[in-house]
């Protein structure tokens, strides 16, 4: 520390931080930082990011900027400090000053994020005046992306302008010490947005509605809450009767249903929880975690019938702790009919109600946005996303290089769409099934709503090449009110994203296994060894191909696929004593299937991956009959043993023709001499990952490349995505993997987008 004695000179810097630096309490930490060092100068908010002046001593200058840029508030992220000196002034203290808000969305909104741990603090202190106040936030903390009604995020162009601050809030959300100040959702039970427990037919039920909703669960009653980015359906999730009744209003027969947990201690109680699982789980975007059950816990059984993980999430609003703390633990589904996008307004809701849920615990602030929970599994320490949504749109996803903007209205199934700015791409919020008109119409609605608040008009629109896909029918729209277009082939798409999620711009192999993407040989494609690049790409090689009967409606009919497969193998499907698999099959129709498949009638040809492991999954008896996609393969790989052995044959011909004819034939040998289907299930996992990696071996030996690109839905199994990148390490390749993006095709979007930018100079 400078003494008194020794005069030190005093310095001045300007510095321009970007980055996400606006709603996430960047400024009362400038604010703290400069005051506790005796700093004087301002900080204020501009439409690119913050701007800083600050004076002192160069000691206390340096320590500055290295706590701003060591340790910034949690939810912020500096992409650029731009520091230079400037002129000493006369100033005698440090303040925030009145500043423009940015119009940028990257600056200016971010995610929706769970609660901080001094609000719930608050919470449950009976001395605090927000004891069990539902909507309790703070300037880290809160609803943001889903409230926002316009750019720059302002009170008053959120659906908190519905409510005028009492003094004492006003006063928080005025002082800069606070740490409340210019926190845009402030509010408290005076002054704040309130909850109200409803039945059905829209009766108010009297008395404390958290305390009557508490009640109402544990009797096994079905309540929707009103979430962040929509309502959820919520009952107990220890209750059979209750949850079997819950899935059968919902029309899902099987398709895992996320728990809420009261807290992380609650999680180990059910779930094997690992040290990175704990992080995702309490971090700021609270993401449903894909999590290992302990043996025998007390969960219901109907919650995951299909694996041994159960989706698990903490509380991530003051509404979910207050309840919580009640009962626990809950079910906590979307709220919406099949297929359909989740209910964000009482409207919406009550088309649902009574079939769905027997009472809503509703309040009156407006989901501006709807945002459904984001989903992922930990797989070796490392995030898998399977559903990139709340708590991480809007942040865009940094790209390599910068272009023109770009609509990239991604594929049909899982739906998201991306619009890019310079070097960032924004994906947006998970869409949903796009044949699904409500579905169609949310994707419409959204792409307008993220193009007005980007205030980007972008000249180009990307999209998949499968013609009768609703986005492509979109991108048509487009192109006729004069925009250009350019359609991309679904596995370059996946296999660019996975590039660009990884920032790599040069020539790999792609490996693509996925379920379903249109060729341009007009087959069905899903099984691809592409060579590419974000300009290009060449098919050098790709799984057999097996007739689909009865069209692509096979991939929810894992049965009908195995007859498809074993039929062209030449094994007789059409006898009384039919291969195992296709007994549920009456006869009569597995005669008229395999005349079908024999006159090529109605039975496209596809060389997807997703097919073959249906394909393996209806053999063992394992899903005869899909109930959703990639459910077979689901069930496939949580019987799978995962232990170390061989695997079966396979062939690779000239063609770059991957061939699993050996590899099922030995499998039908195996289920008839009654091998456990554990054993089936690894050994077929480790045949293929030991076909792609022998394939890869030959494309770099005729391509001299050395970098290879996962993706596709199937590397959603995280026992393939391990064996495979294993495998490929072990021969010395460079193994890309999706990191911050979906491998499924949620991830598209981004692949198009990339792809467009490259290719813009060619339009
Ligand atoms: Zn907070
Ligand atoms: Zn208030
Ligand atoms: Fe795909």
């Amino acid at each position: 520390m400078p003494t008194s004695n020794i005069k030190t000179k005093l310095v001045r810097l300007r510095i321009n931080v970007r980055g996400r630096v606006q709603g996430v309490g960047f400024r009362p930490t400038v604010y703290r930082y400069a005051r506790s060092l005796g700093l004087t100068g301002s900080v204020r908010n501009d439409s690119t990011g913050v701007i800083i002046a600050v004076q002192g001593e160069s000691g206390h200058i340096d320590e500055f900027v290295s706590r701003l840029r060591d340790c910034p508030p949690p939810q912020a992220r500096i992409d650029e400090l731009d520091i230079q000196p400037a002129p000493v002034t006369d100033d005698s203290a440090f303040e925030i000053t009145a500043s423009t808000r940015s119009g940028q969305l990257d600056a200016g909104m971010p995610p929706d994020l769970a609660v901080c741990e001094d609000c719930v603090n608050e919470l449950f202190d009976a001395h605090d005046r927000r004891h069990n106040y539902p909507f309790l936030n703070c300037t880290t903390c809160g609803p943001r992306f889903s409230i926002i009604k316009a750019l720059p995020y302002d009170r008053d162009k959120t659906s908190m302008a519905a409510f005028a601050m009492c003094p004492e809030c006003q006063s928080e959300y005025d002082h800069p010490a606070n740490r409340r100040f210019d926190a845009q959702p402030n509010a408290c039970d005076a002054c704040g947005p309130r909850l109200e427990l409803l039945s059905s037919s829209d009766v108010a039920i009297a008395g404390d509605p958290i305390q009557q909703s508490a009640v109402l669960l544990e009797q096994g009653n079905t309540l929707a809450v009103k979430g962040l980015g929509g309502y959820h359906l919520a009952c107990p999730a220890t209750n059979d009767e209750a949850v079997a009744k819950l899935r059968k209003r919902k029309n899902r027969p099987s398709k895992a249903l996320a728990v809420m947990f009261r807290s992380t201690a609650e999680v180990r109680k059910f779930c094997e929880l690992s040290e990175s699982e704990e992080a995702e789980l309490s971090s700021p975007a609270a993401p449903i975690v894909a999590i290992k059950q302990n043996p025998r816990n007390l969960l219901s059984q109907y919650i995951s019938p299909d694996t041994n993980d159960v989706g698990a999430f903490l509380p991530y609003t003051p509404l979910h702790h207050l309840l919580l703390a009640q009962v626990s633990p809950l079910v906590m589904t979307s709220a919406n009919r099949r297929d359909e996008p989740l209910a964000t307004t009482r409207g919406e809701l009550r088309k649902i109600l009574g079939s769905v849920a027997d009472y809503v615990l509703d309040h009156n602030r407006e989901i501006v946005r709807r945002c459904d929970d984001s989903v992922l599994k930990m797989n070796r320490g490392r995030r898998l996303l399977i559903r990139r949504s709340r708590g991480f749109v809007p942040n865009p996803v940094p790209l390599p290089f910068a272009g023109p903007a770009v609509l990239a209205c991604g594929a049909d199934m899982k739906n998201t769409f991306c619009i890019t700015s310079g070097t960032k791409a924004y994906l947006s919020q998970h869409i949903g099934d796009l044949e699904e008109y409500s579905a169609d119409r949310f994707y419409r609605e959204t792409i307008a709503d993220l193009l007005k608040l980007l205030q980007i008009d972008p000249p180009l629109v990307a999209h998949d090449m499968h013609a009768d896909y609703q986005s492509t029918a979109y991108a048509r729209t487009l192109h006729d009110k004069g925009k250009k277009t350019l359609a991309v082939q679904h596995h370059h798409a996946h296999i660019a994203a996975c590039m660009l999620d990884n920032s790599h711009t040069e020539k790999v192999i792609g490996v693509a296994l996925d379920g379903t993407g249109y060729g341009p040989d007009k087959t069905v494609w899903g099984g691809e060894f592409l060579v590419a690049d974000l300009e290009n790409y060449e098919r050098l090689g790709h799984f057999k191909q097996y007739p689909m009967p009865g069209g692509e409606s096979a991939a929810r009919n894992p049965s009908r696929m195995a007859l498809g497969v074993l039929a062209e193998e030449g094994i007789t499907v059409n006898g009384t004593e039919p291969p195992p698999g296709l007994e549920p099959i009456p006869l009569e129709e597995r005669q008229l299937l395999s005349q079908a498949v024999k006159r090529q009638v109605n039975t496209p040809l596809t060389s997807s991956a997703g097919r073959l492991f249906d394909t393996v999954a209806a053999m063992l008896g394992l899903c005869r009959q899909a109930d959703y996609e990639g459910q077979a393969p689901m069930r496939l790989q949580a019987v799978a043993e995962a232990n170390n052995g061989c695997g079966y044959g396979y062939d690779i011909d000239q063609n770059g023709i991957v061939s699993f004819s050996r590899t099922i034939r030995a499998v039908l040998e195996d289920i008839k001499h009654g091998v456990a289907e554990a054993r089936i299930a690894g050994m077929f996992h480790r045949t293929v990952a030991a076909a792609v990696t022998e394939m890869c071996a030959r494309v770099r030996e005729q391509r001299n490349l050395n970098t290879v690109a996962l993706s596709g839905g199937v590397f959603q199994n995280e026992l393939l995505l391990n064996l495979l990148s294993d495998g490929l390490e072990a021969r010395g390749f460079e193994v890309l993997q999706h990191r911050n993006v979906p491998p499924n095709d949620a991830g598209i979007a981004l692949g198009q987008a990339g792809i467009a930018m490259k290719q813009a100079e060619d339009f």
